[in-house]
């Protein structure tokens, strides 16, 4: 993409992070017939990939996570919105212009840039977690329930995702194992009645997991603790899925931009109502970004609003800057 001036890798607006919130930024973008392209160091869709089943997306009763990925992808393209494979590593500021450099050495520039980066799977941070990742402990059930077939399977958390995602598991575990730190779900009551009508989730409440044990390369056990009694137990599956919380990627501004960027005390990255972070023409949406909920729904509505602040804040430079020069 070039502007008048011949100079490559300009653009109006730069979406950094290609979930739903990234894809939703990139079409508002590119129906605005403004040039807008989209950075992702992964497969567009962000959690959509480690989400199973979407039964709270209007207009879709039912729709398993990478379909509506797939789908949104085609759907910012078809409108114009230019999608490259690469890692934002900084985001600095020169003069109007925002300026992206990427981790294979790339630079790209445009007055406005919308942070819809995301984030990730929280760790547990026990033994053994790093050494059984992709060797029976995963983040993504529907990447890897299904090569636990008949296995006894663990999922560790209480919120949304791991009740949700426990449920999907019950398809392929011959049981699965719901293990939370406290006696109560902070998941919706909806998804909990759902896990429970399974008839297959075992749920053992008040416990961690201190330690995930295996031999040749798998999972073999984990060693439980009561948080009431302190007792200790094993417990032997197959696979754990640990759906404890998300870490949000709010560290991709360089050093002078991150000192004005206000940050909540979770990491998430503070923003008015139009978006806007605290330095002018960088705007934040999606799950990276502090509010109450995290849906698909508002990520999306959200980066709606982004993509329209972002244009208006564009507009308003151009008009500024054609003043001037008359
Ligand atoms: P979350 O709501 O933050 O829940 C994390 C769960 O993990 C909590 O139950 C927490 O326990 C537990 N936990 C945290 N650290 C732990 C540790 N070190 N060891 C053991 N347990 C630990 O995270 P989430 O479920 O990933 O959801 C993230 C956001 O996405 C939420 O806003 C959620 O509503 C949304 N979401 C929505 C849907 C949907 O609507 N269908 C689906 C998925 C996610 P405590 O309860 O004791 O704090």
């Amino acid at each position: 993409m070039s502007d008048q001036n011949g100079q490559r890798d300009r653009y109006d607006i730069i979406v950094v992070g290609a979930g739903p919130a990234g894809q939703s930024a990139a079409l508002y973008g590119g129906r605005s017939r403004i040039p807008t392209l989209v950075l992702e160091r992964g497969i567009p869709g962000g959690q959509l990939w480690n989400t199973a089943e979407v039964e709270d997306y209007p207009g879709f009763e039912h729709i398993m996570g990478p379909d509506l990925a797939e789908r949104m992808q085609k759907h910012a393209e078809k409108f114009g919105a230019k999608f490259e494979t690469a890692e934002a590593e900084s985001i600095s500021i020169d003069g109007d212009d925002r300026v992206v450099r990427t981790a294979d050495g790339r630079e790209f520039r445009a007055p406005a840039v919308i942070v819809t980066a995301g984030g990730e799977p929280r760790k547990l941070g026990v033994p053994g977690e790093e050494e059984f990742a992709g060797r029976g402990v995963s983040y993504c059930a529907v990447c890897d329930g299904a090569f636990f077939q008949d296995a006894e399977i663990a999922v560790v958390g209480g919120g949304d995702s791991a009740v949700e995602e426990g449920t999907f598991l019950t398809r392929y575990g011959s049981r699965v194992h719901l293990i939370h730190r406290r006696g109560d779900f902070r998941a919706q009551p909806i998804l909990v009645e759902q896990m429970r009508a399974t008839g297959k989730v075992n749920e053992i409440l008040n416990t961690v997991v201190e330690e995930i044990h295996g031999a040749d390369g798998r999972v073999t056990h984990l060693t439980l603790r009561n948080v009431d009694t302190g007792e200790t137990s094993e417990l032997p599956v197959g696979a754990v899925f640990p759906f404890v919380g998300f870490t949000p990627h709010s560290d991709v501004f360089d050093p002078e931009v991150a000192e004005q960027i206000e940050i909540d005390e979770s990491g998430h990255i503070v923003t008015d109502q139009a978006m806007r972070t605290a330095v002018p023409g960088i705007f934040a949406a999606g799950d990276v970004r502090s509010q109450f909920v995290r849906q698909i729904t508002n990520a999306v509505g959200d980066a709606t609003t982004a993509a329209l602040a972002a244009n208006a804040y564009v507009e308003q430079l151009k008009h500024a800057r054609a003043k001037q020069a008359a």
